[in-house]
C-alpha cells in the first residue's frame, strides 16, 4: 500500500487491509479523510486522487483516513457503481453491492465516532463519498443532486461533511 504524501499522523488500520500507521497525536482535532484524496490507490481503478489541498489540512488538522468501499468489502479495483433511484448502488452490469456500501459507511461513521471527528472532508462526486452532488445511475455521466452512501450517513450521525473542491475553494 502506498505511503500517505503528507506529514500528518495518520490514524493505523483505517482500511480494510489497512496497515498499523503511525502513533496517532492528541494535539491536534481529527478530521475524517477519503483515503484517495491523500494519495492511497483505492479507488475503482485502483488509483488515487490526491488533493494537495486536502493533504495540506494535516498541518491543522490529525487526517484520519477511511475508504468505505474497501471497508465495506469490495477489492480494488472494483466495477463502477452508482447509485440508483430507488436507493440501492449497482454496478454498470446490474449487481447489487447495496450491502457493501452500507458496511462501508456504518463503519466509518464507528471510525468518526471513535476518533472524536466532527468532521469530513470526502471526494466529490463518489456513490459512497459524494457531498453535494452524485452520478444518476444511468452511467452516463450524468449528475444529480444528492450524497454518496458514507456521505449521507456520516452527516445524519452528526459529522460535517464537505468534499476537497470546497476545502480547495476556501
Ligand atoms: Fe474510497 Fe471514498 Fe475514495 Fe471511493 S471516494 S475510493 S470510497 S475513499
Amino acid at each position: 500500500m502506498p505511503s500517505v504524501p503528507t506529514g500528518s499522523e495518520p490514524e493505523p488500520a483505517l482500511l480494510a487491509n489497512g496497515e498499523a500507521g503511525a502513533p496517532t497525536s492528541t494535539r491536534k482535532p481529527a478530521l475524517l479523510v477519503s483515503a484517495c484524496l491523500l494519495g492511497v490507490c483505492c479507488n475503482h481503478r485502483g488509483e488515487a486522487s490526491t488533493s494537495a489541498a486536502v493533504v495540506a489540512l494535516g498541518d491543522e488538522y490529525r487526517l484520519v483516513r477511511v475508504c468505505p468501499e474497501t471497508l465495506g468489502g469490495l477489492p480494488t479495483p472494483r466495477a463502477a457503481a452508482e447509485l440508483q433511484a430507488d436507493g440501492s448502488v449497482r454496478t454498470g452490469t446490474g449487481e447489487d453491492v447495496t450491502a457493501a456500501y452500507h458496511r462501508g459507511a456504518r463503519a466509518a461513521v464507528a471510525l468518526a465516532r471513535g476518533v472524536g471527528a466532527t468532521a469530513a472532508v470526502l471526494k466529490a462526486r463518489s456513490p459512497s463519498c459524494g457531498c453535494h452532488a452524485v452520478y444518476d445511475g444511468s452511467f452516463s455521466r450524468t449528475l444529480v443532486s444528492g450524497q454518496g452512501v458514507t456521505a449521507a450517513a456520516l452527516a445524519a450521525a452528526g459529522i460535517a461533511v464537505r468534499d476537497e473542491e470546497d476545502v480547495a475553494g476556501a
